[in-house]
């Protein structure tokens, strides 16, 4: 990896994302030497690749060069490496580039669809994780309209204009929201000659409310909006197969939709050599004590999506959520410190903020620490935590003016197939 050998410890953090970076900016200056690796040469915006999918945004908007945040580091290095397996006994992690001795070692891999050994769905559904899902997605909602409009077949023009949305958790109804956005606002003028009255937007919800880690009021209040969007919203109602055009559910309700897209739930991405049962647990979590150290190696760390800390306040983990991972990466940062000037390491207690959902225009719900509100106010304050979180000062400059554009011209111009995504509506009729 051409990584100099140094006197100082050595600190590999595998993954750049919320955890991995907030961490990597706590060890800056410090004397330790950070190798930090990352498939992905960008730190990756989750909470906004709805609007990717939806042409509000642009992917470069919600993208920032990992190089850039480590510029000026003394004795920090980033390499595009895959990792591969983790050799404990030696303290060794493979890569696709080669492998690297650590003295200590940082999990911070975040999570991945988790399709529930669904076969089917996981190879026809859309899933909305990273920025590639979200183009492919982009490109297969477009490229069904434009197929729509070449089919005399109405029940054909009918599926390649239901959209079905798995999961009623935030991506989910942020998803389902946008949709209906642009059935109501863009569909109309971009295809005059399509009855795009006809398209529909189904979101199911296996449990018995959406948004159920939020408040009673968020979930009805967000549910309404959506309604009043258009979004038929389905509860208690569990998606079991998709073969690309018919899904089943677990109930007498059966969709036809050229698209399936899959939010209903993520796993850790965990690593070979790190992934024994013993040290895993709901979710493939790893372990982890108060100081986000995995149970019986003292030298490895996890944070974020991948670290289950179960404590009295959240004995089922903290929420796999932006702030738990970045409160993680800062907390770590001090105490990698600590203990290499063998001090006692701080626990960690993690400060919730609260969450947020927003539905559509002025349509938003908030459920902060000490108020819960919903509606225009929820949905300012929704869009500047965002523009707040969101790293880099073009980024911030380039999503405001996106959303004041769309938001007076009631549009959303990144609507492009830049790279086409190959399902065909046809492909899943028997011949
Ligand atoms: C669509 C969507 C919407 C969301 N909305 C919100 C929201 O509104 N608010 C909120 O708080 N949270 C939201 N989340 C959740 C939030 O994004 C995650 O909880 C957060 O990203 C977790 O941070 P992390 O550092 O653990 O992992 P991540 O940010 O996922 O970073 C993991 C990094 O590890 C890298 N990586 C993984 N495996 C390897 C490997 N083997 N080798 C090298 N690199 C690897 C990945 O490339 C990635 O850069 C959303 C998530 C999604 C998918």
């Amino acid at each position: 990896m051409n990584i100099p050998q140094s006197n100082l410890p050595r600190i590999i953090i595998i993954g750049g994302g919320f955890g991995g970076i907030a961490l990597a900016k706590k060890l800056a200056k410090k004397d330790v030497q950070v190798v930090l690796l990352d498939k992905h040469n960008y730190h990756n915006f989750q909470p906004l690749l709805y609007q990717v999918s939806t042409g509000g945004l642009e992917p470069d908007s919600i993208a920032y060069p990992i190089r850039k945040v480590l510029q000026g580091y003394p004795n920090f290095y980033f390499r595009l490496a895959e990792v591969v397996q983790i050799d404990i006994e030696n303290r060794r992690i493979h890569t696709n580039i080669g492998p690297i001795h650590y003295d200590y070692l940082v999990v911070a891999t975040g999570s991945e669809t988790n399709f529930f050994g669904n076969k089917n769905i996981e190879e026809k559904a859309m899933a909305m994780k990273t920025i590639p899902q979200s183009l492919n997605l982009r490109s297969l909602i477009l490229e069904n309209f434009e197929q729509a409009l070449l089919t005399d077949d109405l029940h054909e023009r009918d599926a390649l204009m239901n959209f079905v949305i798995v999961g009623g958790g935030p991506t989910g109804v942020e998803l389902a929201g946008a949709l209906a956005e642009i059935k109501k606002g863009i569909l109309p003028k971009d295809y005059p000659d399509l009855d795009t009255r006809r398209a529909q937007i189904n979101l199911v919800q296996g449990g018995n409310r959406i948004l159920p880690a939020m408040s009673e009021i968020a979930s009805q209040k967000a549910e309404k909006f959506l309604e009043k969007l258009g979004v038929n919203v389905w509860k208690n109602i569990r998606v079991t197969d998709y073969d690309g055009n018919f899904i089943t559910t677990n109930t007498d309700t059966t969709f036809e939709a050229a698209t399936l897209v899959w939010a209903a739930g993520v796993k850790a991405v965990s690593i070979k050599g790190l992934d024994a049962k013993e040290l895993l647990s709901r979710g493939n979590r790893l372990v982890v004590n108060e100081f986000n150290q995995v149970l019986g190696h003292n030298e490895i760390f996890a944070i974020g999506d991948v670290a289950h800390m179960e404590t009295e306040a959240f004995p089922n983990g903290h929420p796999m959520m932006a702030q738990p991972a970045i409160q993680q990466g800062q907390n770590l940062g001090v105490n990698l410190i600590r203990l290499l000037e063998n001090k006692p390491m701080k626990p960690f207690t993690y400060k919730d903020k609260g969450s947020m959902a927003t539905v559509g225009r002025n349509k938003a719900v908030a459920d902060l620490k000490r108020f819960k509100f919903q509606g225009v106010f929820a949905w300012f304050v929704w869009m500047f935590v965002h523009l707040f979180f969101l790293i880099g000062f073009r980024n911030r400059v380039v999503v405001f003016i996106n959303w004041v554009y769309n938001y007076i011209r009631f549009d959303r111009e990144a609507r492009l197939i830049i790279r086409p995504f190959k399902k065909r509506y046809r492909d899943s009729q028997p011949t």
